[in-house]
């Protein structure tokens, strides 16, 4: 079953057209990661999934629902009922700095959702365990290492329990060192089966993790397809350049 589908978008800066002709799909499930060269569209065509960025053309539709039709977007309300399925993990993070931990957690299932406070508490507490950062929920971001701020963005976005989540280079602004231990809760997402597309430079984790590769450049998807596939065996020259420099 599809969760995201996403059909010849299109989305220019000025001039510049940044997404020509996208289409792709994301199935209930799927682990896709997306890689290419810098400045290929990655994190714009990532961010108007998300309602960050408007498009120009083309549609998304996300399970039954239309965020956007041949270009025409549906109303306020329904667009803010779409986009909340959906759960977005920055490169920088993007926390609260003048909230703890457990607020960062808290603050849109309380606020956005008007959940009660016993069940927003329980859930916080769960996930922090799960990132394995229990004693950490009453510090605040600052006192944290990047990967740490990135496993709590990550258990931020799944305080909303979302149907797809969207990593956006998480592990870019880390140190090597650091990479690990997010990839790790990734890996462990992905055993539970969570869908997410994630924009990534590592190869390895893509190759591992990933039940598909989508390869982009120049604000087109040139190919995609299971990492054997897109690895191993590239059917276009622009993909086995990239790999060849990537690898
Ligand atoms: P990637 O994530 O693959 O590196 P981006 O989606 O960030 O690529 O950017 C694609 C192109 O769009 C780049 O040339 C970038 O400079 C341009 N771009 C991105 N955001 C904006 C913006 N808000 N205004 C103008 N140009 C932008
Ligand atoms: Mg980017």
């Amino acid at each position: 079953m599809a969760i995201i589908q996403v059909s010849h978008l299109k989305k220019s800066f000025g001039p510049l057209d940044v997404l020509k002709d996208v289409s792709f799909d994301v199935n209930k499930n799927d682990v896709v990661a997306v890689i290419g060269p810098s400045g290929s569209g990655k994190s714009t065509m990532l961010r108007s999934l998300v309602y960050l960025e408007q498009v120009n053309g083309g549609s998304i539709r996300v399970q039954d629902d239309d965020l956007v039709r041949d270009g025409v977007y549906a109303s306020p309300q329904k667009i803010k009922q779409i986009t909340a399925k959906m759960g977005m993990v920055f490169q920088h993070f993007n926390l609260f700095p003048h909230l703890t931990v457990r607020e960062n957690l808290e603050l849109a299932p309380r606020v956005v959702k008007g959940e009660p406070d016993e069940a927003v508490r329980r859930r916080s507490a769960e996930l922090l365990d799960k990132v394995g950062l229990a004693e950490k929920a009453d510090h605040y971001p600052a006192k944290l290492s990047g990967g740490q701020k990135q496993r709590v963005a990550i258990a931020r976005a799944l305080m909303m329990n979302p149907d797809i989540l969207l990593f956006d280079e998480p592990t870019s602004a880390l140190d090597p060192e650091l990479t690990g231990e997010v990839l790790q809760v990734i890996k462990q997402l992905a055993r539970e089966h969570m869908t997410m597309m994630v924009v990534t430079h590592e190869m390895g984790f893509a190759r591992e993790v990933a039940g598909k590769v989508m390869f982009m450049d120049n604000g087109e998807v040139i190919e995609a397809g299971t990492p054997d596939q897109l690895f191993e065996h590239p059917q276009f020259e622009r993909t086995k350049a990239f790999l060849h420099r990537a690898l």
